[in-house]
């Protein structure tokens, strides 16, 4: 459906965070390191929440990062941050300390008493900051690379306590954001259809086994297009039952109900005569659709808690 402008934006910043995170976490995952890595946590302490971007836990402090994908020329006036030509906008310091103060918190009532290295990263390649302070603990894209090499050179391993605190907190993680605002919604005034994964065009057509883009010729198989239907749909109304009749309207494309039928069958255990349930496919879901993180190659134990848009 077609989004009200401010909603518009909300979707596009959050966009806009979220990438700049997974790009942030194609740094962190090349850590060679003995530390833990726990990206986008929401936690709580005294009964205030916070959010984490990138906590990376080694064996003599722990290091904090809040990730902004800020494009654009900004400067730096009298701790206060403006994007050219005057356009004040909320300086990622204040939410850095913010958080620290609050992780400090909460690590002191797990009865850990870690420094906290916190640092603000501008992770996008076209950011320009004018009138940088010197002593602040900005990152910017240049010093990445530079940066992650002195982190690879930290020697020391960490140990049990330090895997129980990520426990702790991967535990005290709150899954259900209290921030998320989701436009309302409803089947009816969506639009249906499947949508091309690598164009999000609608203009799609059905050949033989394959799903055909007409705008840019992505060809998907028609079953994983419609599994990719499944699982949008199942996320957008969670509670409906995934039946074959819906996923064929929701589909669109595909003429054959005996076809969905068919796919939802060897994806699915069937409950009833109509209705299958998700229960079995859900690890395979999140493969799907989040991006996960290969660590087998990493030396050292790591947890990590994934992104989610
Ligand atoms: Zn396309």
């Amino acid at each position: 459906m077609n989004l009200p402008p401010k909603d518009k934006q909300h979707y596009f910043n959050l966009r806009k965070g979220y990438e700049g995170e997974v790009k942030f976490d194609s740094y962190t995952e090349k850590l060679q390191c003995d530390c833990i890595i726990l990206n986008d946590l929401l936690l709580r302490v005294n009964s205030t929440t916070f959010q984490i971007d990138s906590l990376i836990i080694t064996l003599d402090r722990v290091f904090l990062y809040e990730v902004k994908n800020f494009k654009g020329d900004y400067y730096y006036d009298s701790d206060l941050l403006y994007k050219k030509p005057k356009i004040e906008v909320i300086n990622p310091l204040l939410q850095l300390q913010r958080s620290e103060s609050l992780l400090r918190q909460l690590l002191l009532s797990l009865g850990f008493n870690l420094p906290i290295d916190s640092s603000v990263v501008f992770i996008n390649p076209e950011f320009t900051l004018y009138q940088a302070p010197l002593n602040e603990p900005f990152i910017f894209s240049t010093q990445l690379n530079h940066y992650f090499k002195q982190q690879n050179t930290i020697s020391t391993k960490i140990d049990s306590k330090h895997k129980m605190l990520a426990d702790q907190l991967v535990s005290l993680h709150m899954a259900d954001s209290p921030f998320t605002q989701v436009a309302p919604y409803e089947y009816n005034r969506l639009r249906k259809g499947i949508s091309c994964l690598n164009c999000d065009s609608f203009s799609l057509s059905i050949e033989g086994q394959k799903c055909v883009c007409k705008e840019c010729g992505y060809v998907e198989v028609v079953a994983a297009a419609v599994m990719r239907c499944v699982h949008e749909f199942n996320m957008l109304f969670p509670k409906q039952e995934i039946t074959t009749n819906i996923i064929h309207d929701w589909c669109q494309v595909v003429n054959s109900k005996k076809r969905i039928r068919r796919i939802l069958a060897s994806h699915f255990n069937r409950i009833g005569v109509h209705r299958w349930t998700l229960v079995v496919l859900q690890a395979s879901f999140l493969s799907l659709t989040r991006p996960m993180r290969d660590n087998s190659r990493r030396k050292s134990p790591c947890f990590v808690v994934h992104r989610t848009l």
